[in-house]
């Protein structure tokens, strides 16, 4: 009687014997069916027994197939993915260049608030400055009632600075592929190739405030040049550190390119 109980438990007690040698690796984001941890990187070894590739969580130390074609499933998910890369690619094209209108918006932004058309009279009651044009618009003047000027010029510089720290974070997180070098050219050619766009338009706007104008575009241009920086410089740190703070453990793992980009260990799903 004892002798059929050991037969019966066997089977599920005795781990995989130690399997061959290595095959590969892990080459994409595959996670423990057990415990969630990411098993990319992790070496795949043909099991004696049976000829199936499996790969041993070191996490939670259970053995499983490093197989997942098998399934009715896969042809459809294939399907989806390809759909799902177009839309992928879309959104994260779309993003940059919202990201690069916000840079051009701040910069002409800056211009229209600091000129007015030639023309107006003014009328001040209390804080509030009324313009009324009688005879048309002149041409552009700068403003010299601009209320809290200083204030107004540091908050606008700062969220250049901002809006570029972002993109330079987007760059790094979206395209871990890149090199540092492409992260660099993309967060200085942008800014450069706004700031451009935005002299031409106030040559054609205002040319005889163009060397006025020159310097806020060209201060706009250094905060998100140096944003773009800052942000491809600290922003998978940076990202690393929010997904600690905002996700829970589990999901963590889904996230792992973070860390394996920067050569760092993954991050435990516990
Ligand atoms: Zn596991």
């Amino acid at each position: 009687m004892a002798d059929v109980q050991q037969a019966r438990i066997e089977p599920h007690i005795s781990p995989p014997r130690r399997p061959r040698a290595q095959t590969a690796c892990i080459e994409l984001d595959r996670f423990c069916t057990d415990c969630g941890y990411n098993l990319r990187t992790r070496p795949v070894h043909l099991d004696d027994r049976t000829g199936i590739p499996i790969v041993l969580c070191p996490e939670c130390g259970r053995f499983q197939s490093a197989n997942d074609a098998s399934t009715t499933l896969r042809p459809w998910l294939d399907k989806a993915t390809s759909v799902m890369i177009v839309a992928w690619i879309i959104i994260l094209v779309l993003i940059l260049m919202n990201l690069a209108i916000a840079e051009g918006a701040l910069s002409y932004g800056t211009l229209d608030e600091l000129t007015i058309h030639g023309g107006s009279t003014t009328q001040r009651i209390g804080n509030t400055i009324t313009r009324t044009w009688s005879s048309g618009w002149g041409p552009l003047e700068v403003k010299t009632d601009v209320p809290d000027y200083k204030l107004f010029l540091i908050t606008i510089i700062l969220c250049s600075f901002a809006i570029a720290f972002a993109f330079g974070m987007f760059v790094v997180v979206a395209f871990p592929h890149w090199r540092r070098m492409a992260c660099a050219a993309i967060v200085i050619i942008t800014p450069a190739l706004v700031g451009g766009i935005i002299a031409l338009t106030w040559w054609k706007e205002a040319p005889h405030l163009f060397t006025w104008g020159l310097v806020y575009i060209a201060a706009h241009t250094a905060a998100q040049i140096i944003g773009g920086v800052g942000g491809i410089t600290i922003g998978r740190p940076l990202a690393r550190l929010l997904v600690r703070i905002l996700l829970p453990p589990g999901i963590r793992p889904r996230l792992a390119y973070l860390w394996l980009t920067d050569g760092k260990p993954l991050p435990s799903p516990r």
